[in-house]
């Protein structure tokens, strides 16, 4: 927080006093430029034509002084033009009508135009944003710098961060107002992001409780009495008590291997692949089992890559499991490893319900399902493609998933070689 904050006001800080500093170098070169002229045409005046007597001589001195003076001036202003041109954030100074006196690329970028087509625009030429015109019109009627979030729409929404404050001249003067404008598109989603996930953990983690709740008021308010009741509402309140475990398991897992990715903490190693997938087939056995479905596992013995082996067994438990609950019984589920260009893919195939298309570019977002009621009914988190799909990028890998309704689905785990 503390870092946002100092961004967000250093940068315009540091714009307004390179604009400030741009104008004013201006102000001082015309005014050199202006004296230049006046020694010039005085010189004609002492010196005509050919004639260098002593006070034409300390004259063209002189001149020669404030032209080398001016030269450096216009050094700085080419220097200071460059940073301002180049900077990350969007800056821009309007006049007094509200046309563009100047613009850098970033927010040139940001209205969609060229730099040179953005200037001696009209601002609402520029872009035609209520809120935008506002803080403008604020800026040049206060003195106080204003500040404040807008959104443009160009094709895909921009959340911008605007400062804006007035110009003066070297004399107070109020001469336009200078625009910074910060991008938090990105910023503005991680916070969504963020809003969601709580909003969906606490559903998940509501609902079973509400359940758990209900049937305790329901063997207080007499089902006690009823053996074959209680029993039975004992069990519901045991699975739904499993199910907060499960959720909070998932949870714990997903944050730890997010936070460990994060610290670089996790440890890497060249090894066989063979071991690990071993050891997740073993753990998905008894289930496989149950439902009379086969696992094959084809992977060559002596295949390795840089991996942890304990998280490279979860992520493909995940998967497995995901392969057993979504296929009918006694259909065939698979585990291949194939080398690929830049690395090893490990596939898992399954002859399951399959995913509809709409439904795979969120697949792996936390708690995202496609049958909600299916996924609990079977016992599911929704937490189980996310934790995959963080542990494939703890390796510096990716995941896939290539479905076709109906007929089954391939995910894939891609390893850097
Ligand atoms: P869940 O705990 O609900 O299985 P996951 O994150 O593991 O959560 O999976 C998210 C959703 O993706 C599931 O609810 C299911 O709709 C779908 N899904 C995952 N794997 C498969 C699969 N092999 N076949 C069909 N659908 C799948």
């Amino acid at each position: 927080m503390a870092d946002l904050f100092s961004h967000s006001l250093f940068f315009p800080m540091l714009s307004v006093l390179l604009i400030a500093g741009l104008l004013l170098l201006w102000v001082k070169a015309l005014r050199l430029r202006r004296s230049l002229e006046e020694a010039r045409r005085a010189c004609d005046r002492w010196a005509p034509a050919g004639e260098t007597g002593a006070p034409g001589a300390a004259i063209a001195r002189r001149i020669e002084q404030v032209g080398e003076r001016l030269e450096r001036l216009e050094q700085q202003r080419k220097e200071q033009e460059a940073v301002f041109v180049s900077m990350v954030e969007g800056v821009m100074a309007l006049d007094e009508e509200e046309r563009v006196i100047n613009i850098n690329h970033a927010a040139a970028r940001l209205f969609g135009v060229p730099r040179d087509k953005a200037r001696n625009r009209h601002l609402q030429e520029l872009a035609r944003n209520a809120d935008l015109q506002q803080l403008v019109t604020a800026a040049r009627s206060g003195d106080q710098p204003v500040e404040g979030d807008i959104t443009l729409f160009s094709g895909e929404d921009r959340h911008l961060q605007v400062h804006a404050s007035r110009l003066r001249d070297a004399g107070g003067r109020g001469i336009g107002v200078l625009v910074v404008l910060n991008d938090v598109t990105r910023l503005r989603r991680l916070e969504n992001l963020r809003r969601d996930f709580v909003a969906n953990v606490s559903h998940e983690l509501k609902t079973p409780i509400t359940s758990i709740k209900g049937f305790i008021e329901t063997l207080q308010d007499g089902a006690l009495k009823s053996e074959e009741d209680a029993r039975r509402f004992l069990e519901i309140m045991a699975r739904q008590a499993d199910r907060l475990n499960a959720i909070i398991e998932d949870l714990l897992h997903l944050s730890r291997v997010e936070e460990e990715a994060a610290q670089q903490d996790i440890e890497l190693k060249e090894q066989p692949l063979h071991e690990p997938l071993q050891a997740a087939l073993h753990c998905c056995h008894h289930k496989a089992e149950t439902r009379q479905i086969s696992i094959e596992l084809k992977c060559e013995p002596g295949l390795c890559a840089r991996i942890n082996a304990p998280l490279l067994e979860q992520a493909v438990v995940n998967l497995l499991d995901n392969a057993i609950k979504y296929s009918a019984p006694s259909s065939p589920v698979e585990v291949e490893v194939v080398r690929e260009e830049g690395g090893i893919a490990i596939r898992v195939r399954d002859r399951g319900c399959g995913i509809a298309v709409k439904h795979l570019p969120r697949l792996f977002e936390r708690f995202y399902r496609v049958d909600k009621a299916r996924s609990r009914q079977m016992g599911g988190t929704g937490l189980g493609l996310a934790i995959v799909k963080h542990i494939a990028q703890a390796h510096g890998g990716s995941v896939t998933v290539e479905s076709t309704p109906g007929q089954g689905s391939v995910f894939g785990l891609h390893l850097p070689g």
